[in-house]
């Protein structure tokens, strides 16, 4: 059976998500290689803050790879990336690549939210506590603040009553409403959604999308995505950047992309997934 969200949680009325100031990405003229792979070619491209961006192309265009640079879980070969105004990565003069300002690096690390594929929350801690210990040991919120937030976020994904589940009783599409509202949880800047229902039995992806595009109305949180679904795409972001070949190869409005698109590679792309 289909999994809806609650009617209130559904609403949108009663969703209000955590964030802090949303800010801005920027890529400058990023190279990522591994080995002989050139993964990104040069890439330049910025999101503004409070915009919500999907990344579209075929598989092994680099559109993760992206995701896993913002994460600092890649480290690019050159170019900048910035998060607000400072660099997590930067050029030395005379081109050596280092980490930039350890703080900023340190807070964008606790703000960027992700969401992955395989959800993976912890294992061995109940659904309250998976949302409690990012706040409290990394933002040194009080235990009574972080569970009082969390129960919130819970009632806003549908999922009050299983604050005492641990994640195996739950349903995939459940772990993932968690994993989102853990995500939220620390009061992101910036959300990254890596291919958030590509896993799910066909009948959960509704509830997680309908949350996320609730989510998408009620903040104002940056939002960088990546996913297959088209319609999907369609109603979260209101600029859709196709990749191919670690480059953009198209970009626009989701109308203009889905509706118009001038290039042939962005019709064959979406020949193929739609
Ligand atoms: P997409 O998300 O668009 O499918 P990815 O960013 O996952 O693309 O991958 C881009 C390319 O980088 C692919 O050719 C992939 O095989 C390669 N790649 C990604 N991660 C690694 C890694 N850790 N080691 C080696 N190659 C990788």
């Amino acid at each position: 059976p289909a999994e809806p969200l609650p009617e209130r949680a559904a609403g949108g009325a009663t969703a209000k998500a955590p964030t802090r100031k949303p800010c801005g990405i920027k890529f400058e003229k990023v190279v990522k290689r591994f080995g002989d792979n050139v993964v990104l070619d040069d890439l330049d491209f910025r999101v503004a803050a409070g915009e919500r961006v999907t990344l579209i192309g075929p598989s092994g265009s680099g559109k993760t790879t992206i995701l896993r640079l913002l994460m600092t879980l890649e480290r690019p070969d050159s170019g900048v990336i910035r998060v607000g105004d400072d660099p997590l990565w930067h050029m030395e003069r005379g081109g050596r690549l280092v980490k930039a300002n350890e703080k900023h690096l340190h807070e964008m690390r606790k703000r960027i939210g992700m969401v992955f594929q395989q959800f993976n929350l912890f294992p061995n801690m109940s659904v309250l506590r998976n949302l409690t210990e990012g706040p409290v040991h990394v933002l040194g919120i009080s235990k009574d603040e972080a569970v009082e937030r969390a129960r919130g976020l819970l009632d806003m994904v549908g999922l009050a009553d299983k604050e005492d589940a641990h994640p195996t009783q739950l349903s995939g599409g459940q772990q993932q409403r968690v994993a989102i509202a853990r995500a939220l949880a620390m009061e992101p800047t910036v959300l990254l959604l890596d291919e958030v229902t590509s896993a799910l039995d066909p009948e959960l992806v509704v509830g997680v999308q309908d949350l996320l595009r609730d989510i998408a109305r009620s903040t104002d949180v940056t939002m960088l995505c990546v996913t297959h679904e088209m319609g999907f795409a369609k109603d979260i972001s209101n600029r859709v950047l196709m990749f191919d070949q670690g480059r953009i190869v198209e970009e626009g409005t989701p109308e203009a992309i889905f509706e118009d698109p001038s290039e042939e590679r962005t019709r064959e792309f979406l020949r193929a997934v739609l």
